[in-house]
């Protein structure tokens, strides 16, 4: 068959394997960070990676961020993640197979889910080698979409930040300027519409920001001027690393809050936010409605919407307790945010 399997050493990380499948043209890495709360849970990335070193380091780098998010959440879960390497125009019942096994060949110490460029179809196709795959849409009993309880999470992470900020959670007159109106982000400008605040967007999806406009009385404003729009509230709800050296000095918020993964383009950027006053909401605490989501999957062999939800709500506690931290230890709060997820890990405790 052809099939050669790889274990790489890497500090910090409980397993790191790589496998190579002739046959299927299988190229991938998985990656566990730590099963000290639970088996490791992550999404399967494909991508045409131009290296075998840069496919690695965004493994490693993304199974670790699983771990603190999990971590942060409170949830049962470790942290993990795969990537495939390949061109998404190439992908094949085959090479979904190949991974299915390799998934298994890890005894369920990694569960894989969706990510990047990895339909439902394809999921469906490793599930027929594994049963290690949580958030299959459309499945009896799976929790498929996770973006109304991100979204959810989002508000919540939202009202926690107000309430630091003002020592109120209420939203009348708010203004928050929105980029990014697909599943998560258009939904949190229903909430936060219906909450009474006043709603800046920008979307490179034309249809999508007339919808905002004409639904919600958003006001509208181009793709670059969003990080300039006077407003309590920066909510990045489209693409990573928009938090940089060339953004951060035009913005005129409050406060950042919003869906988007790896937002803080440097770790320096996170202390340029922090010197200029500007109360960061680290991104992964934010955000970890769709990985709650898929642990109430796992946790009661089905999924239920309102425990969801329910256990979603807790990103209203977990944020407060950190810019708690951030007050009286006058440091960022990324990087108590970081701190906190690295002591439950190493305690083991939830
Ligand atoms: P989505 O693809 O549905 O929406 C993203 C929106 O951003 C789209 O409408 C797109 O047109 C817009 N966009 C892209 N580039 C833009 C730009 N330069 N300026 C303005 N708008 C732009 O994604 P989503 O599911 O709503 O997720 C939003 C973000 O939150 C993503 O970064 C995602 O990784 C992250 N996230 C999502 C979930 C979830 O449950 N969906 C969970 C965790 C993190």
């Amino acid at each position: 068959m052809g099939v050669k399997t790889e274990e790489l050493k890497v500090k910090g990380y409980e397993r790191v394997v790589h496998r190579q499948c002739s046959s299927s043209g299988l190229n991938a890495l998985i990656a566990i960070h730590s099963t000290a709360l639970g088996p490791s849970c992550g999404g399967v990335r494909l991508l045409p990676y131009a290296t075998h070193e840069e496919a690695l380091q965004d493994v490693l780098r993304l199974a670790r961020g699983m771990s603190y998010k999990s971590a942060l959440a409170g949830i049962g879960f470790g942290g993990g993640k795969s990537v495939i390497v390949r061109d998404p125009a190439q992908k094949n019942k085959d090479l979904f197979h190949a991974m299915g096994e390799f998934v298994e060949s890890l005894g369920g110490k990694y569960i894989a889910a969706k990510d990047m460029n990895i339909s439902t179809e394809d999921l469906l196709r490793v599930r027929e080698r594994t049963s290690h795959v949580l958030g299959i849409e459309g499945l009896p009993g799976s929790s498929g979409d996770p973006s109304p309880v991100t979204a959810r999470g989002l508000f919540r992470a939202l009202e926690a930040t107000l309430e630091h900020l003002t020592g109120s959670h209420r939203m009348n007159g708010l203004r928050i300027a929105l980029q990014g109106l697909g599943h998560v982000g258009f939904r949190l400008a229903e909430m936060a519409r219906e909450a009474g605040a006043e709603l800046i967007v920008t979307d490179i999806d034309k249809v999508a920001v007339e919808k905002a406009v004409k639904q919600l009385g958003a006001k509208a404003v181009a793709a670059d001027a969003i990080y300039e729009v006077p407003c309590d509230i920066f909510s990045p709800c489209a693409r990573g690393a928009v938090l940089n050296s060339e953004t951060i000095p035009k913005l005129k918020c409050r406060a950042v809050v919003g869906a988007a993964n790896n937002q803080l383009a440097t770790e320096e950027d996170g202390f340029r936010l922090w010197n200029r006053g500007i109360l960061y909401a680290p991104d992964f605490a934010v955000n970890a409605g769709g990985i709650i989501n898929i642990f109430i999957e796992f946790e009661n062999g089905t999924y239920d919407p309102k425990k969801a939800l329910a256990k979603t709500d807790g990103i209203f506690t977990a944020l407060k307790e950190i810019f708690e931290r951030s007050k009286q230890s006058n440091r960022p709060a990324f990087l108590v945010a970081d701190e906190l997820a690295e002591e439950r890990l190493s305690g083991g405790t939830r």
